[in-house]
């Protein structure tokens, strides 16, 4: 049980001006796993004041600098993949092997690709008898998700940090331990106090304070769009920069020229991967009508084999999805999808055998999904696919376009130019 009883703020682990605590579960055993801080709007003003304070000297600092303390945190992820991967695989249930790979490899290649990126990254354009000069907007508060959690937050607070802004991270009170790591890793490098901050907690608590924060110049979001909306009318109180990556139905469009067993294949991959629980998954998979028995009998034979199981287990192809709250999302989700008359071609509702205790959900596909169903419309962040069958390629765009969201897609063809 790992309990964390302070946040890191001004270059300190500091105890919260509450008392609060958030417990965080083991997604595979469904037991408590640790402990963190319930941070509170007080907390969030400590740490703004800290970043506010060393954001001039920060934004000072000689590129190369920066980017010397960035390359250090990269090699300090690295120096803890062992410990931060397990870490990830009970929160999240990712399988140990991706999440060493993709849990920890992508945010050290992050912090990672800073150096090089400062080096050549245009500051100063000339255009005319004008200088155009990027300087760094300030302090930028990062509200982060559970399912890459430490990828998300690499992927905000890298750059912010080389950009020569200050930062106060609310990671994923779902998923948060991995940012205590970080934490420590970035205070062993020795940053500068008040350059990276971490408060933990809850979004209506601690990531509305952030988003409404004044001295927050910039708020960098990524999760749902419910929560993304609201951080966005917080913002615009006091006119931040807003960015927010929201949700996916992302479409694979596989057209009829296509090698069927690799796209259907790949596919299944790009829907399944960490569970589901991936914002570009591609989650619809459009077949044509002429080739959909070939498709479904791969789809089904491709969903078996992500065998589902503890993610310490060599065996594993599946984990668990992170919590019962979304366990019983998807599962409604697949209710809704037979309700609706979607054809279930294998999974379903029921836990996979012999996994009754964890967050597991069966690998799962339908088909003969109509573009108007829920499951073809609504994201369900699990191991659910929905294969639509399509007539012609007009009609395929037609689907493919046919949802509000609009993160990612694929399209499989044997001619590059189709
Ligand atoms: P979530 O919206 O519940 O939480 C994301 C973060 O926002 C958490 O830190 C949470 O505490 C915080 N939050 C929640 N309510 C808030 C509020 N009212 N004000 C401020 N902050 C608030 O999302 P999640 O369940 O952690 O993640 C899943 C969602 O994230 C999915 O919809 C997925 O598609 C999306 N996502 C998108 C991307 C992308 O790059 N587009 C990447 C990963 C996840």
């Amino acid at each position: 049980m790992e309990i964390r009883d302070r946040i890191y703020i001004d270059g300190a682990w500091v105890p919260s001006s509450g008392t609060g605590t958030i417990d965080v579960i083991n997604s595979t055993t469904e037991e408590v796993m640790g402990r963190v801080p319930a941070g509170t709007a007080e907390d969030v003003a400590r740490a703004v004041a800290a970043a506010k304070a060393a954001f001039p000297a920060w934004a000072d600092t000689p590129r190369e600098e920066r980017a010397k303390y960035l390359q250090r945190i990269s090699e300090g992820l690295g120096a803890r993949t062992e410990e931060l991967a397990a870490t990830i695989a009970r929160e999240v249930g990712m399988p140990l092997t991706l999440s060493r790979i993709i849990q920890v490899g992508l945010p050290m290649m992050t912090f990672g690709s800073m150096p090089q990126i400062l080096d050549t990254f245009g500051f100063e354009e000339r255009i005319g008898n004008s200088l155009v000069v990027r300087e760094p907007v300030g302090v930028v508060g990062c509200i982060t998700p559970w399912n890459y959690p430490l990828h998300q937050i690499a992927a905000k607070v890298g750059p912010a940090l080389a950009a020569g802004c200050t930062v106060v991270l609310k990671p994923s009170e779902v998923a948060p331990l991995n940012a205590f790591i970080l934490a420590e890793i970035i205070d062993a490098v020795g940053l500068p106090p008040g350059g990276f901050n971490l408060v933990c907690g809850t979004g209506p608590v601690v990531g509305e304070a952030i988003a409404s924060h004044p001295d927050v110049d910039m708020v960098s979001f990524t999760g749902s769009t419910r929560a993304g909306r609201r951080v966005s009318e917080l913002a615009s109180a006091t006119v931040k920069r807003v960015t927010l990556e929201l949700g996916g139905k992302s479409p694979n469009v596989i057209l009829d020229d296509a090698d069927l067993e690799r796209a259907v294949t790949d596919g299944v991959g790009k829907c399944f991967l960490n569970s589901g629980q991936t914002c570009s998954a591609l989650t619809r998979m459009l077949v044509p009508r002429s080739r959909l028995a070939e498709a479904e009998e791969i789809a089904v034979r491709a969903a078996e084999t992500y065998t589902p199981g503890d993610p310490f287990a060599d065996t594993t192809r599946l984990g668990p999805l992170v919590s019962a709250a979304q366990r019983e999302r998807v599962r409604a989700y697949i209710a809704k999808g037979i309700e609706e008359g979607a054809k279930l071609l294998t999974g379903g509702i029921e836990p996979p055998e012999g996994l009754e205790r964890g967050y597991f959900v069966r690998p799962t596909v339908f088909s003969e999904v109509r573009p108007d169903m829920t499951i073809a419309q609504e994201e369900i962040f699990g191991p659910v696919l929905s294969i639509i069958p399509y007539t012609t390629e007009e009609e395929a765009i037609e689907i493919a376009n046919g949802t509000i969201y609009g993160l990612a897609g694929g399209v499989w063809s044997a001619d590059p130019d189709r």
